[in-house]
């Protein structure tokens, strides 16, 4: 689950993170009032409108109702109100959005860190992860910070650095102080790194976070070093736990398609392709997308609906497929291991007949325990739906079907 950068923040601060203070805003007017009690508590004058979306490449990006950039920097009090009213409720496209952008529905106003006459502000980059190779959490960090990360790991990938953490002993001080030594640090700078990594480090173990992207931490000319955005991807499977977090959700930056699914407890991912799939364990959903293709189809989605297939499952993952104009068949695709052939059949069958009319041809193949009932029963339906045993067999019906 991705947050939005204020809420990052906030969660990186109680760790005691040091970050660029900012409060958050949904209208102009709130804007200019989260702007004054910024001044009152930070003394700043200076001001950063920074919209809230799940993307980044904001600063670069343009709202296509104003033209305004996503990050807007605010020379005073009195300039915030029009630069946050050409950012709220207009839609941000950046780099990692769609051409349609986002639509932005808050504001975040935030103190202005890079000192008007420091002429040389430092910004790095800092991320921590997993490095799936070792099963290990990894500090990826370099000295060229603010811009995109994946052009510096093309061009100059000399200027990467990683530091992998054994879950044993956790983070040790001398990797924290390489790090700072890394960055070409020396002392308050230094002390103020070591610190930063230590407390990210500590935030990111604490909520059980899959993903932090600090781009970019800023070094200012009297050495503090201050984390100017955040990117922050919580373990979903560790919600339980945070039930602050899990509140923190914004259903309203995800897929509503997806988000349905995901309250049904399926695995649903929304793909470009004609051919819906139902698919039962991850990997024969991958294998069976593989198969899409080789039949001269595309798939128009990624669905695991999990070891138990039945009458109400199937139901939910046909509502679900259908809901995408693209789809032009349908291919079930379910191995019964544990399941039984026969009991997903009848769910096909039942779930059919409760939908009601199914406007496009559904291919089923179902393989393992009582297999050849199952067609038995899918075949005596009296449906518009093909039974298949094999795999090589249902992607030819599928080719058959888009001819
Ligand atoms: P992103 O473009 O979505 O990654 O958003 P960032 O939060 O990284 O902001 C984009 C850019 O805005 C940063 O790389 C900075 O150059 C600039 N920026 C952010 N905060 C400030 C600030 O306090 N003052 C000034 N002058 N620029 C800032
Ligand atoms: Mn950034």
């Amino acid at each position: 689950m991705n947050l939005h950068e204020y809420q990052g923040k906030g969660l990186l601060k109680s760790y005691g993170v040091a970050i660029q203070e900012g409060k958050v805003a949904d209208t102009a007017a709130g804007a200019v009032e989260a702007a004054k009690q910024l001044n009152s508590e930070t003394g700043t004058e200076w001001f950063v409108v920074k919209a809230q979306i799940h993307a980044g490449g904001r600063g670069k990006g343009t709202v296509t109702e104003t033209g305004s950039h996503g990050v807007v920097l605010a020379k005073g009090l009195d300039k915030v109100e029009d630069i946050a009213n050409g950012i709220l409720g207009g839609h941000l496209v950046t780099a990692q959005t769609s051409a349609t952008g986002k639509k932005v529905n808050k504001v975040l106003i935030a103190q202005d860190v890079y000192y008007p006459g420091d002429e040389e502000p430092e910004e790095y980059y800092m991320s921590v992860l997993m490095n799936r190779e070792t099963g290990r959490n990894i500090i990826m960090y370099s000295t060229e910070g603010g811009m995109d990360i994946e052009a510096v790991a093309e061009n100059t990938p000399h200027l990467i650095f990683k530091e992998e953490i054994d879950p044993k002993i956790g983070l040790q001080g001398f990797q924290a102080r390489r790090i700072a030594f890394n960055l070409g640090l020396s002392g308050q700078a230094f002390k103020q790194m070591v610190k930063f990594v230590y407390s990210l480090y500590a935030a990111y173990e604490g909520i059980d976070a899959s993903m932090f992207e600090i781009n970019p931490v800023l070094k200012t000319s009297d050495s503090k070093i201050i984390a100017v955005d955040s990117k922050v991807s919580v373990d979903e499977s560790a919600l339980y736990r945070h039930k602050d977090i899990a509140e923190m959700r914004d259903t309203t930056e995800e897929d509503p398609v997806e988000l349905e699914a995901s309250e049904a407890g399926l695995n649903y991912v929304n793909l470009d392709g004609n051919v819906g799939c139902m698919v039962n364990g991850a990997g024969l959903a991958m294998a069976t997308m593989d198969i899409i293709k080789l039949s001269g189809g595309e798939p128009a989605n990624f669905l695991d609906v999990g070891g138990t297939a039945d009458a109400e499952r199937v139901e939910k993952a046909f509502r679900m497929i259908l809901k995408d104009p693209n789809v032009k068949a349908i291919l079930i695709n379910i191995f019964g291991g544990i399941v039984r052939c026969d009991r997903v059949a009848q769910g096909v069958v039942d779930a059919y007949k409760n939908i009601g009319e199914i406007p496009v041809p559904i291919i089923v193949r179902l393989q393992g325990t009582n297999a050849e009932e199952a067609k038995q029963i899918i075949d005596a339906s009296g449906l518009n739906v093909k039974s298949a045993v094999l795999l090589k067999e249902a992607a030819a019906k599928v080719s058959e079907v888009l001819a």
